[in-house]
């Protein structure tokens, strides 16, 4: 972790830059402690992703001022923390899960992205490319979700340039063949190892971790 004063200094100058390039820049809190989120809450970072559910919900109880996005792999039982907590899921890949998160979902429409697994690895999470079509027209189904965008990770020392380009090429083809509509217009892709490969692809939302708070 880095001391507050370069915290700061790193969210300026990250945070300039994304504005620069219309960029949305999620803070990754998961490994921060809560006087670190304070610190860049009170610098005008408003967007912040957690991989834990308790942990977003009990952030995002403490600070319900702030946008809090879920970004990570999500068991039954805990489905209920972001259905009630998260301001954005971003890692929707599978109906059935899908439904569960549904049902906790109250006066309001929680804004989804579906999570695409672009570098194939077998332990990534995301659905297939094949299988995107029919997650988007089943999701798209459920009253309690607005589907905005796609999420990717690419593979780990693998092209993350033609990872993004292939969510890039996704999200058009599902806009082009009619089986979306223009609310799917996010792309979150870009993490601190390869966020400007990921911003020249097209990504509009980043998720900064490492690059921000340090290494944990
Ligand atoms: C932890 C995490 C990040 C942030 O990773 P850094 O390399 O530290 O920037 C981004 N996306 C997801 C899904 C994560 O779990």
């Amino acid at each position: 972790m880095v001391d507050k004063a370069s915290l700061v200094a790193r969210w300026q100058a990250l945070s300039a830059d994304m504005d620069a390039r219309g960029v949305r820049l999620l803070a990754v809190s998961k490994y921060a402690p809560e006087d670190s989120i304070a610190c860049l809450a009170a610098a005008g970072q408003k967007d912040f992703a957690e991989s834990r559910p308790q942990q977003l919900r009990d952030r995002a109880q403490r600070w319900p001022e702030l946008t809090w996005h879920f970004i990570g792999p999500l068991q039954h039982n805990k489905a209920k923390y972001i259905g009630r907590h998260a301001d954005v899921w971003h890692s929707l890949c599978d109906i059935e899960m899908a439904h569960e998160v549904a049902r906790y979902v109250e006066g309001r429409r929680l804004p989804v992205l579906l999570q695409v697994n672009i570098s194939g690895e077998a332990q990534k999470q995301g659905v297939t490319a094949d299988g995107l079509p029919d997650l988007y027209r089943a999701v798209r189904k459920l009253e309690a979700f607005e589907i905005i965008g796609l999420m990717g990770m690419a593979a780990e020392g693998g092209d993350a340039r033609l990872s993004f380009r292939q969510l890039k090429a996704l999200q058009q083809k599902l806009l082009q063949e009619g089986v979306a509509d223009a609310s799917l217009r996010e792309l979150c892709m870009g993490m601190s190892g390869d966020y400007p490969v990921a911003i020249e692809e097209g990504a509009t939302m980043v998720r900064l971790g490492t690059v921000l708070f340090g290494e944990s």
